[in-house]
């Protein structure tokens, strides 16, 4: 402490930690090992094509064709040019990525536990850990209860560590395991809970160079990303065939061979669709960067994919489904007396009123108070200036404390021994003595109803213990029905001098309202076919209300307690478990047995989890969902998807932009093939024909840029068609490119075909080929193309359903390209690269009429497209989901 110049109990001030933070920087990685820009710059004349074709502009050189050569030159500096932004704009948005989920720490700071970005913090401050937390630096601990940390990440050994607070002799000083009073910048507390300081940050950890290696991890490709790239390489494949038969046709045919090479090397670059794969992953990460905007963090990309899939969604009832702000609302005492508090929140506001009293209305409110006196010292939860710090049904004992006016009942006790609360026990018991007198111990617990129950001996009457015997105990499993049927979660305390032989003294009914919107979300996700079920560790009766007040519920909906999940198997499971929408008094294991029981069944499950015994279910389910605000570290990590404000309308907001993101894929996958097929097939025609090449080598590539470009990128941002939520769940093993893409590819690719070579026939009635002649059929090519990017917006809406507007980046990239392309034909430098000519207005009518029927042939057939795909879903809406009877 005293080397470190910092107080165990107040910390560093606000002063004394923005001026370390100027001397030890942030507590966090740089991880750009970036190269400079204009490295980067130069890689792209990498590309083998591109080198191929530098080399004919040197040919061309050589042979004093100095205009061809500059032509070329120029043209492949504008492709490189534009492939190298495209490419430092996927990277800066897979950046982003990266910098999604900021880690928090618990923090004192100027004599207060604060909250804050981990990356504030400084050597010397001193934190605050606890079960299911991220370490965040290194923290030499001086407080540690029970705290064991699990290093495997670094460390590769299964076992947690437990951590101690002594000081050690190191017998070698690189295991760092040996080091037990040190808790390490990234690891996971498995255990227990510790204070310590910081030692180190950033670089200076540890595990830095480790955790810098592992941040900067690249992640795994997604199987759309591979099938792209399998894609990509096919068509390849096939491009260098037909383009390497045009070069062979044209060399028998007598043409000039440089010119044959250097068309070849522009059409290889032009109809090898080398941005396809860019475009996927840029498409993708644009759509974590949407999702996050709607609060729903994505932490691989694969993720985006999976989410169109998924056909069951597990959700946890407390927090996702109710608001998780808990609030006393009922008491009832072992006497049976019941109050009823009003107000709502974490506060003083609001008042007891007895609805029913069997004894003496003073001596009543004497046991409501020790009710929640139990409560109060069972109880770990504060409540700070930020609000409260802890569960929230513990926050809800102390608001119910505030009304009654009890003191701070926790400092007139020591702690001596904790059985922390678990999803699995159910049940909290601490052990405590007064203050000042260590000889009688005392226990004080709180839980479910019937784990408190099985562990009384007495009961709590009008200041004396007596017996407790089975009539009593069904009259207070009575109350607590009573209370559940109302939706409130029941939690009972007891006392005692053994945590076996205890005094019932009450129980509570805490109310947790379901959040606003959350049956809507319900009702939309079934509207997608997807099956809700619900899973709680409350009672039945609890459950059973909740799930009626959003709709999850009513007579004849089954559900499955969790003893009666113990005693089915895997398989057994899951041939019942479709029907089954409602599951009670869970544990975090079955949330795994769960899981495993509907993948047996085929289905693609999303579940969500807070807990740190979570984790392995979180995993295991092809979409884990952790929640932001109250998931544990620990769960963060296990999940694929992190749900900001905990709310279940953002994994419909998530579902819905991965379902997009899919169909926006599928329409440039069509656009970019439709142009690469029409373009190798101009080209190869006219050469059959024994016609002069409709289109130079540089046209050639500046039909790349408009391919590979902007407009395409532009159909991977269209915005979510809503639409998508209304169609089922895609399969897994679905491709990409189905029939009906390859046909409307093709019957595009036809029109664009057979309208240039119209016009390039027309021009051509004098047999020579002139500049003119080439600019027309080159601008009716690229015009072809700007209606079938058009079209590509949708698969089956029409442009006047999803509206012109609505996609502004569309606008943009088709309206620069557009400008492009006039400069190209009437800026007299660029004339003269790409070898055109200006045109009349009359030409431009001629054009658009000619070209817009690409665009008006597409929207025909989506005009039956979406007849057929109406009556699809009319037929599918008829079909019969059990769980969905409400
Ligand atoms: P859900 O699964 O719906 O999210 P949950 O995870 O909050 O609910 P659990 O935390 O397992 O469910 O709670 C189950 C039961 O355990 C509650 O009904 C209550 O009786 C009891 N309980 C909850 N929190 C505590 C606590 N902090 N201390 C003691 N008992 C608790």
């Amino acid at each position: 402490m005293n080397h470190m110049r910092t107080d165990e109990n107040t910390g560093l001030t606000s002063a004394e930690a923005a001026r370390r933070r100027r001397v030890h920087g942030p507590n966090n990685f740089d991880i750009s090992i970036d190269d400079p820009l204009w490295k980067k710059y130069l890689d792209q004349f990498k590309n083998p094509l591109i080198m191929l074709l530098l080399a004919s502009a040197g040919v061309s050189l050589f042979m004093r064709q100095f205009d061809d050569a500059i032509s070329i030159t120029m043209a492949i500096i504008i492709v490189v040019t534009v492939a190298f932004i495209q490419e430092y704009r996927s990277e800066k948005s897979l950046e982003a990525l990266t910098k999604l989920v900021p880690p928090k720490c618990h923090c004192i700071r100027d004599g207060q536990l604060t909250t804050f970005l981990a990356e504030d913090l400084v050597p010397g401050d001193i934190v605050t850990i606890n079960i299911g937390d991220r370490v965040p630096a290194d923290v030499r601990l001086f407080e540690a209860s029970g705290l064991s940390i699990d290093e495997s990440s670094f460390t590769g050994e299964i076992e947690p560590v437990n951590k101690i607070v002594e000081a050690q002799q190191i017998s070698n000083s690189n295991n760092l395991s040996e080091r037990r009073n040190i808790a390490f910048m990234g690891t996971l507390v498995r255990c227990g809970k510790g204070k310590g300081i910081v030692i180190g940050t950033g670089q200076d950890s540890e595990f830095g160079e480790i955790f810098k290696m592992m941040q900067a991890e690249e992640a795994p490709k997604t199987p759309l990303q591979k099938s792209m790239d399998t894609l990509g390489k096919q068509l390849s494949f096939y491009s260098f065939l037909v383009i390497g038969i045009i070069v062979i046709i044209g060399w028998i045919q007598g043409r000039k061979i440089l010119d044959m090479f250097t068309i070849g090397v522009s059409l290889a670059v032009a109809a090898i669709p080398e941005g396809l794969p860019i475009v996927v992953t840029v498409t993708l990460a644009i759509g974590v960067m949407r999702m996050a905007k709607r609060k729903a963090i994505v932490k691989k990309l694969p993720v985006v994919e999976t989410l169109g899939c998924v056909d069951v969604i597990c959700c946890d009832k407390t927090g996702t489904l109710t608001k998780n702000e808990m609030t006393v609302t009922q008491i009832i005492t072992s006497e049976r007396n019941q109050a009823e508090l009003t107000g709502v929140g974490y506060n003083a506001n609001g008042h007891v009123n007895i609805v029913h009293c069997n004894s003496d209305p003073t001596e009543a409110m004497r046991s409501f108070k020790k009710v929640i006196e139990v409560g109060f010292v069972c109880n770990n939860a504060e409540l700070t200036q930020e609000g409260l710090m802890g569960s929230p049904t513990e926050g809800a004992i102390l608001g119910a404390a505030m009304k009654m006016q009890l003191p701070n009942l926790r400092q007139q006790y020591v702690r001596v021994e904790e059985w922390p609360f678990s999803s699995e026990t159910k049940i909290m018991m601490v052990k405590c003595h007064p203050l000042g007198d260590e000889t009688n111990p005392i226990w004080f617990v709180k839980g479910a109803m019937e784990k408190v129950l099985d562990r009384c001996t007495h009961y709590y009457n009008c200041g004396q213990s007596a017996t407790l015997y089975e009539k009593q105990k069904l009259q207070y499993l009575d109350d607590a029905h009573v209370l559940a049927m109302r939706g409130l979660r029941v939690l009972s305390m007891a006392y005692g001098n053994s945590p076996t032989t205890l005094v019932f003294i009450g129980l509570v009914g805490i109310m947790d309202p379901p959040r606003e919107g959350v049956s809507e979300a319900i009702h939309t996700l079934r509207g997608m076919g997807l099956s809700v079920k619900m899973l709680t560790g409350d009672g039945e009766d609890t459950a059973k209300a909740v799930a009626a007040r959003i709709g999850l519920y009513a007579e004849g909906v089954r559900t499955m307690s969790g003893d009666e999940l113990n005693s089915l198997d895997v398989v057994h499971l899951s041939k019942s478990i479709e029907s089954i929408a409602i599951f009670y008094r869970m544990t975090p294991g079955h949330k795994l047995k769960i899981v495993k029981a509907l993948q047996a069944g085929q289905h693609v499950v999303a579940m969500t989890g807070d807990g740190i015994n979570d984790a392995v279910a979180l995993k295991t389910a092809e979409i884990g969902i952790s929640m932001g605000e109250t998931g544990t570290d620990v769960s963060k990590e296990a999940a694929d998807m992190i749900l900001v404000d905990d709310d279940l309308s953002t994994v419909l907001a998530a579902i819905e932009e991965g379902k997009g993101i899919f169909y926006n894929i599928k329409n440039f996958v069509r656009f970019q093939l439709s142009t690469s097929i029409a373009a190798l097939s101009l080209v190869a025609i006219a050469m059959i024909m024994r016609l002069p090449n409709p289109l130079n080598a540089m046209q050639i590539l500046w039909i790349n840029i408009i391919m590979d470009g902007p407009p395409a990128q532009s159909l991977g941002v269209e915005p979510v068609d809503h639409d998508v939520l209304r169609k089922p769940p895609r399969k897994v093993q679905d491709n990409i490119i189905t029939r009906s893409l390859i046909l409307n590819t093709l019957t595009s690719a036809f029109i664009i075909v057979c309208g240039t070579m119209w016009i390039f026939h027309e021009e051509m009635e004098d047999g020579k080929i002139t500049p003119r002649d080439t600019t027309m059929t080159f601008t009716c090519f690229v015009f072809f193309d700007m209606f079938n990017a058009l079209s590509c917006r949708s698969n089956s809406k029409s442009i006047f359903q999803i509206g012109f507007f609505t996609n502004r980046m569309f606008l943009y990239a088709v309206g620069g390209s557009i400008l492009g392309q006039l400069l190209v034909i009437y800026f007299p430098p660029l004339q003269a690269i790409f070898q055109t000519e200006a045109l009349y207005s009359s030409d431009f009518f001629l054009l658009i009429a000619l070209t817009s029927t690409v665009f008006i042939v597409s929207e025909v057939r989506k005009f039956f497209t979406r007849r057929e795909e109406h009556q699809l879903l009319h037929q599918r809406e008829m079909v019969f989901y059990p769980e969905n009877l409400v």
